[in-house]
């Protein structure tokens, strides 16, 4: 999630990890659908899919021993603050990406963000970090 300062999107989970919103897809919905709508019951932030055909996976086992998969949206949204309502994830907000990156507690999701990131730089979406233009 990238808002229009080129900022991500983190909320804290009540354990202390810092993660991206996601969530379990319900009948009849695209996995876009649940992107959009976790974000939106997570975070208070509302969010289009900027192109619901590209996606990024990350694959872990929970502490239940459930192996995960998680399929990963690029959104964008004007918000620059979240709205926190649910009690698992007390904090959250839009943080520079290079903070963002320092702050999420799982390799997979850093290295999911630093892909979306050049995905992002190269649809003109973020400031080149190489030569500091803006899009
Ligand atoms: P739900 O099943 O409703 O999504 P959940 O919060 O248990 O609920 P999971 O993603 O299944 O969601 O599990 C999250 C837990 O898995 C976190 O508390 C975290 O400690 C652990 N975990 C381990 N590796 C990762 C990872 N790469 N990404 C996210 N969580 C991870």
């Amino acid at each position: 999630m990238l808002n229009d300062e080129g900022k991500v999107l983190l909320i804290r989970h009540r354990n202390g990890t810092w993660v991206f919103p996601k969530g379990h897809v319900e009948p009849g919905e695209s996995k876009a659908d649940t992107a959009v709508r976790e974000v939106e019951e997570e975070a208070g932030v509302q969010s289009v899919a900027i192109d619901p055909r590209q996606t990024w996976q990350t694959e872990y086992v929970n502490p239940r021993r459930e192996g995960r998969r998680i399929t990963w949206y690029l959104l964008r949204t004007n918000a620059r603050e979240a709205i926190l309502r649910e009690a698992i994830f007390p904090h959250g907000g839009f943080y520079p990406p290079e903070e963002a990156l320092t702050m999420l507690a799982f390799d997979e999701d850093r290295g999911t963000l630093k892909q979306v990131l050049r995905a992002a730089r190269r649809a003109g979406l973020l400031p080149d970090a190489a030569t500091g233009e803006t899009a």
